[in-house]
């Protein structure tokens, strides 16, 4: 990117230079199209399906190796919880009465990876494991899935590595779900991941690579390693089609979840759902898929770091993934784990482009407030990227999105989506709540 490019795109669009400033910004995209006017995407309604089908074929395999999948019959899936004192508690901070009702998604608590990476992660890795069996025949149709805990399929997987570049999240999913199938499994993290998630990768035969570069360049050296190793298959973050289907599915799971709450969406009630987006797969794929459940019905809103904004610098210069944050001088420097990406996975961003109604940025320290808001209102704890999405509703409901798309707020259901959180070790945890109860307590005696 050129200087000159740069100038040219903050003279087109202020807010660029906001985000440039790292001020906190909430942007509204053009692009969004309806459904019905989206000519061609790479994946269709019927790929999401397919997706969900892989899942269901390998729930007896998933219950037969995680105790912890053994009540929901092998299916990994989070919880759609009230958090009505939650938002009490977020009316009151922000003097604003949020009409609608708020929800969160509780990804913090998905089985075994504790994370949203296990639906990406863990889908792209069955995938590849069951092409591998079944072009080797050791899979016939209609096999009960079960063999692929056999000490045969063990030493048969063996033969073949799989690396991932991570910052933390997607290397811990990818590494338990491979080495669990009997994979060579190589994670090349970036500086910024967690000595902890490192010793629990090693602890299950993972092998662990640490680099002094942020997330592009961990996932740039893995990509290289893994290409130059025999029988190598690469995760590749930044361009996944299957990461993306994995995710996908959840729209599905959602719709249920929403249908039990008896909670309709159709165009009177609409669904807002707000996504912490680092490469943009997760949000991106759950965008694309809650499209094709809820079709104009679903508005999905990302948000990112003010100093990690790559999916929003793609959209507003239209550059997608070949700018990073670097290129317009932001740092990449954040706290919130998973979060911290220079650069959009250029295969989520072009779908994105058209699905998505907006991004908007957040501050680190206003993670840290309002994990300590939720731990201490509702007793759930997540980790600082995952508080992200709590923000959302009162975001948008400050812009003129609503009015314009003739929306009755009062019938609008928001759903956050916590991200992660069930694996942080207690003692991080608790630093992350103290440390956000302090910033709390300041801004309240601030505000005094
Ligand atoms: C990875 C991650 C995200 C974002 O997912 P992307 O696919 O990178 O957009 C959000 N929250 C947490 C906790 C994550 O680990």
């Amino acid at each position: 990117m050129s200087v000159i490019d740069i100038e040219k795109w903050t003279q087109a669009s202020p807010l660029l230079k906001e985000i440039i400033q790292l001020h906190t910004v909430t942007w509204l995209n053009p692009s969004r199209k309806k459904i019905s006017a989206i000519q061609s995407l790479p994946l269709s309604k019927e790929d999401m399906l397919k997706a969900e089908d892989v899942w269901k074929r390998f729930a007896p395999y998933l219950a037969k190796v995680f105790s912890e999948l053994k009540s929901s019959n092998g299916c990994i899936e989070s919880p759609l919880r009230n958090i009505d004192n939650m938002q009490e508690a977020l009316n009151q901070f922000y003097h604003i009465d949020l009409q609608g009702k708020l929800l969160l998604k509780c990804d913090n608590e998905l089985p075994v990876a504790g994370s949203i990476k296990a639906r990406g992660g863990f889908y792209e890795v069955l995938y590849y494991a069951e092409q591998l069996a079944l072009k080797n025949k050791l899979l016939k149709e209609g096999d009960s899935y079960e063999v692929f805990a056999s000490e045969k399929f063990k030493q048969f997987f063996q033969q073949y590595a799989i690396g991932v570049g991570s910052t933390g999240n997607l290397g811990l999913s990818i590494g338990i779900i491979s080495a669990q199938l009997g994979f060579k499994v190589s994670v090349y993290m970036s500086a910024d991941a967690k000595e902890w998630k490192k010793n629990l990768l090693r602890s299950k035969g993972v092998i662990v690579h640490e680099f002094e570069g942020d997330f592009s360049e961990a996932i740039s050296k893995g990509r290289e390693a893994t290409n130059a190793t025999n029988n190598g298959y690469f995760i590749d973050d930044e361009n996944s089609k299957h990461l993306f289907l994995g995710y996908s599915v959840a729209a599905l799971r959602l719709k249920k979840q929403l249908e039990e709450m008896n909670i309709v969406v159709d165009e009177e009630h609409p669904l807002f759902v707000y996504s912490p987006c680092g490469v943009g797969g997760s949000a991106g794929g759950i965008a694309f898929g809650l499209r094709q459940v809820f079709s104009d019905n679903a508005h999905s809103f990302f948000v990112e770091p003010t100093h990690s904004p790559s999916v929003l610098i793609g959209l507003i210069t239209g550059e997608n993934e070949k700018i990073c944050v670097q290129d317009v001088g932001i740092d990449n420097n954040t706290e919130a784990d998973g979060l911290a990406v220079g650069r959009s996975s250029a295969f989520a961003t072009a779908i994105s482009s058209v699905m998505i109604s907006g991004v908007y940025t957040i501050e680190d320290n206003e993670l840290f407030k309002l994990l300590y808001m939720l731990g201490k209102t509702e007793h759930i704890l997540v980790e600082p990227s995952a508080t992200a999405g709590l923000l959302g509703a009162y975001k948008i409901c400050a812009t003129d999105y609503i009015s314009k798309h003739q929306i009755n707020p009062e019938k609008i259901t928001h759903i956050a989506w916590a991200t992660g959180g069930d694996l942080v070790p207690k003692d991080d945890m608790e630093e992350f709540y103290f440390k956000g109860k302090d910033i709390y307590f300041e801004a309240i005696d601030a505000m005094e």
